[in-house]
This record gives C-alpha cells, sequence and structure tokens, in this order.
C-alpha cells in the first residue's frame, strides 16, 4: 500500500516527531495553518477516523490522549482536533489522523 502515514510511522521518510505512545505517533503538519499545528495518527492503517472508531477504539482514545497532551504542551491550552472525512471534506490523505490546531501558542 502506498500510504505516505504508513511511511512516516515505519520510519521510511522523515518527519519532525512530537510525540508517541503504543499506538499512536505524531509530528508537525509538512503545511501549516496555524502557530500550532500536529498531526496526530495511528501507527496502524485505518482509512478515517470512522474506520478507527468502529475498528480499534482504543487507539483512538490514546489518540486523542496524545493529542491532548501535546495541545497541553504547545499551545497556552485551548486548541482544536479536527478528522477531515471524505474528499469533499477536505481529506487529502486517506490514513486517519487528528488536527491538534492553536492560535495560541505557549512561546
Ligand atoms: P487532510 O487534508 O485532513 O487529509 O490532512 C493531511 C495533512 O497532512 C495536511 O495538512 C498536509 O499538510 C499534511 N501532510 C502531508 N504530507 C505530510 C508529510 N510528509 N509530513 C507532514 N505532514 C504532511
Ligand atoms: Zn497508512
Amino acid at each position: 500500500m502506498d500510504c505516505i502515514f504508513c511511511k512516516i510511522v515505519a520510519g521510511e521518510i522523515p518527519a519532525s516527531l512530537m510525540g508517541e505512545t503504543e499506538h499512536s505517533i505524531a509530528f508537525k503538519d509538512i503545511s501549516p495553518r496555524q502557530p500550532v499545528h500536529i498531526l496526530v495518527v495511528p501507527k496502524n492503517h485505518h482509512t478515517n477516523v470512522a474506520d478507527l472508531a468502529f475498528n480499534d477504539p482504543d487507539a483512538l482514545v490514546d489518540l486523542v490522549q496524545l493529542g491532548s497532551k501535546l495541545a497541553a504542551e504547545h499551545s497556552k491550552g485551548s486548541f482544536r482536533l479536527s478528522f477531515n472525512t471524505g474528499t469533499e471534506a477536505g481529506q487529502t490523505v486517506f490514513h486517519a489522523h487528528g488536527h491538534i490546531t492553536s492560535t495560541t501558542p505557549k512561546n
């Protein structure tokens, strides 16, 4: 499968890693749209967040916990966690991922 986020998980292409758990990794979005823009990604391939929720809910909880922890570390506390789901909603990478964005970085 030719999936860019699977390749990042496997270490085959570089990313600016921000954190990691048993089930998830986090890295900086390559094209940030807010002062804080981090992607939180399950290590196993799922097409979108709905697929992840139905097939591996523990991994979804883990992803939200990692994202929240990173948001607390890198923002002043207010952040968005969003999941584009489907082409018309703006999804361009079909490996589930949450966008952690914040307009108020910590420093
Ligand atoms: P979405 O449009 O919700 O599917 O989000 C995909 C996100 O992945 C976009 O915000 C891209 O900027 C980001 N992205 C694509 N390729 C990479 C990469 N190699 N490293 C980090 N972020 C990436
Ligand atoms: Zn994948």
